[in-house]
């Protein structure tokens, strides 16, 4: 690709002449990647920046980007979001003839009120200062990723983040109640979300930097914490561990904070998760690889070995079990209570109290572990993380099928984290060095970034087959687009429709998200129609309902197994699919618990005929929330075949987080409306 033409550069710098740019070299080679791993394995091999984008640009105000928007799209010049490029997906890797838009001068609280609570904060603005503003007004977003420090509002909204704390608060789609954004056309529209309309936000959460650059995001607060109960069991497996963690979250316990480490990974948690510094006080480290790089890479050529030894029976129980670490968080004894009744409910199912100190330990140490992974690439090797998801039937199955993939070629550990009362996610860490018989063909650097890109490979389409997604927070990035159709199937089609919509010229964040077009894609099949019209998973507490179904018949059907959809039923009764393609009127307010959800996938006809499936993942980060064109859009996209429903057991009650005001319907705007109408899938 050229690079962007000095003459270019000029026309823009006179289109927009306030506006910070840059064609500075170091600037160029600064912005040319995020956090990809892959990355840093090209920078070790002496390749930092082998495609940098042309420009850089620092818009200050919606304005500025709406106008750069449309000087790109009559120029044809693409245009890539920049958060803090802590994405670890290839998100933000530019092309030579890109233009590079970092949102970071955008950092401005536009609004905050602590008694809705909301705040309105433009996308630019950084974690942590966030976070402090917050506080010091009473208030949190209880949003928490372990990148907080390095990481933006916008890069959040649009890679569907989820932080520490989402078993109180829900990920960053729980929290979001209005977008304002830049579409591709330069359009700015604010999205909001509406409970029983057409909701364009979770189009563009999730859209990654594809349908349009996001300005800013009014998200719902609470009321920030002031006290917190800490707890810890271990469990003599994983398997146990899981059913606990389950339980906790379908009798309505929200903890902050549940993670489940499997044998490995609760040995280190048991041991503060963080390298202790030296005694001295000092901070000096050896040079070169030394004796500790010489085992490492040792150990890390013969991964499976390893990873047969320390998953067996045997070590899980010499290493003292798996690890149960909970914290409970808010402004009154709740908190402590939540502690006492996940003693009740954990203790007489086997797992043994640990008493308090791991889950302090955890909190102590929350942001450390993330950072410890460049020893590992200065050694030769490669460490990553994965993080997938599946309803808890398919748990241990997709826990399982992906380690198994992953142990083939790395050393692998796992822990359980971001729960749902339908799911949760596997968290699992690698580290891996190059094959040795790759290396006397190619070369070190060469063999150890195929080892990596087979690794990924083979775990990402294991995660698929065992029912899972493939991004449950990270998103999918360049790294994992080529995957797309496995997860998606015809839904990909779907996505570059909306890519057409937002962005007719295709100028926004191009490559990314899904893989090129070649019109060879897989069209999928309509699933044939099943036996039966309810089939429950009562283990996940979901329900799969023919669309057909008339909603009181289905609530007769769930209520002779004891559960419940939960919903006041108008009458007369409507079908399934013509009650949510109505909004779903008489469903639990989604605010009272942003945890939980109504809807987790469904199987739709578009209105071409082309079948359409979403699986029933909580909350997936696979580009944008594709039931949103189906939910209170009436039947304009397509029709519901069936939904997999929430379904609740009757006589628990269902947890309430604090008070959020906020209109819940607000009128469809001009910009929604013309945007919604411009939508042609
Ligand atoms: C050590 C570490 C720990 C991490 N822990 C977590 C975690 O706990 N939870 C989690 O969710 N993620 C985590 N991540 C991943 C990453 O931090 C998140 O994906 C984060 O949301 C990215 O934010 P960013 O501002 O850095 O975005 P970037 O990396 O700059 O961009 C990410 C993607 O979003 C797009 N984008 C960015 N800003 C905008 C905008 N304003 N409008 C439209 N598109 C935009 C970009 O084009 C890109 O495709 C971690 C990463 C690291 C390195």
């Amino acid at each position: 690709m050229p690079d962007l033409s000095p003459a270019l550069i000029d026309d823009l710098a006179r289109a927009l002449p306030g506006m910070r740019a840059s064609v500075d070299a170091a600037d160029r080679v600064a912005y040319a990647r995020d956090l990809w791993p892959r990355h840093h394995m090209a920078v070790r091999a002496g390749h930092p920046a082998e495609q940098r984008p042309g420009a850089i640009v620092w818009p200050s105000s919606t304005d500025e980007v709406a106008r750069l928007v449309q000087w790109a799209s009559s120029h044809g010049v693409p245009l890539v979001p920049f958060g803090a490029g802590s994405g670890v997906c290839a998100g933000v890797s530019p092309r030579d003839d890109v233009l590079i838009v970092d949102l970071k001068r955008m950092a401005r609280i536009r609004k905050l009120d602590p008694a809705a609570p909301l705040v309105d904060v433009e996308a630019g603005h950084m974690g942590v200062p966030l976070e402090m503003t917050l506080e010091h007004a009473g208030c949190t977003l209880g949003h928490f990723p372990s990148s907080i420090l390095c990481s933006t509002v916008g890069g959040w909204v649009a890679a569907r983040s989820a932080g520490q704390c989402s078993g109180a608060y829900g990920k960053i789609e729980d929290m979001t109640a209005a977008v304002e954004c830049v579409t591709g056309r330069g359009d700015v529209v604010t999205l909001r979300r509406r409970t029983s309309g057409p909701d364009l936000v979770p189009l563009v959460i999730g859209s990654e930097g594809t349908f349009a650059i996001v300005t800013s995001a009014t998200l719902r607060l609470h009321p920030a914490p002031t006290s917190r109960g800490f707890g810890a069991w271990s469990f003599r497996s994983t398997r146990d561990g899981l059913d606990a963690m389950r339980s906790l979250f379908q009798a309505g316990l929200r903890p902050a904070v549940a993670r489940l480490y499997d044998p490995f990974d609760a040995m280190l948690a048991r041991q503060g998760g963080v390298k202790s510094e030296p005694r001295d006080g000092s901070s000096k480290r050896k040079r070169g690889p030394g004796l500790g790089g010489v085992a490492l890479r040792a150990v890390l050529r013969r991964p499976e070995a390893l990873n047969n030894l320390l998953h067996s029976d045997f070590a899980a129980h010499a290493m003292g079990g798996a690890l149960l670490v909970v914290v409970f968080e808010g402004t009154d004894d709740r908190a402590r209570e939540g502690i006492e009744r996940a003693r009740q409910l954990i203790e007489p199912t086997g797992g043994s109290w640990e008493g308090e100190t791991p889950a302090r330990r955890w909190l102590a140490h929350r942001y450390a572990v993330s950072y410890r992974q460049a020893p590992v690439f200065a050694q030769g090797g490669f460490v990553d993380t994965m993080e997938v998801a599946t309803r808890w039937s398919r748990l241990g199955e997709l826990y399982d099928g992906v380690r198994r993939a992953l142990g083939r070629t790395v050393f692998v550990m796992a822990h359980f984290s971001h729960a749902y009362p339908d799911g949760c996610c596997i968290y699992f860490s690698f580290a891996g060095s190059a094959d040795p018989k790759l290396v006397r063909e190619i070369g070190w650097d060469a063999a150890c970034e195929a080892t990596y890109d087979r690794t990924w490979k083979t775990a990402l389409a294991a995660a698929v087959e065992s029912g899972g997604t493939l991004s449950h927070h990270h998103g999918v990035g360049r790294s994992k687009a080529p995957r797309m159709l496995a997860e998606l199937g015809a839904g990909v089609d779907v996505v570059r429709a909306l890519m057409r919509s937002f962005d007719p010229a295709r100028i926004l964040n191009p490559g990314n998200l899904v893989p090129p077009d070649t019109g060879s894609s897989h069209r999928g099949a309509a699933a044939p129609a099943p036996a039966t019209s309810v089939a429950i998973d009562r283990e996940s507490l979901l329900a799969r309902i023919e669309g057909s179904m008339d909603l009181a018949s289905a609530e007769e059907r769930l209520r002779a197994d004891g559960l419940t959809l939960d919903a006041s039923i108008p009458a007369p009764s409507p079908t399934l699919g013509s009650w949510l393609a109505a909004g779903a009127a008489g469903a639990r307010d989604r605010w009272l618990d942003p945890v939980d959800q109504l809807l987790a996938g469904l199987d739709a006809t578009l209105a071409d005929g082309r079948p359409l499936v979403v699986h029933p993942t909580p909350r997936r980060a696979v580009g944008p929330d594709l039931t949103a064109l189906f939910v209170g859009a009436g039947e304009r996209f397509g029709r519901i075949n069936r939904a997999w429903m929430r379904v609740h057991p009757v006589g628990v009650p269902r947890p309430s987080s604090s008070p959020f005001e906020h209109d819940r319907d607000p009128p469809l705007s001009a910009g929604e409306r013309a945007l919604l109408d411009s939508i042609e899938l």
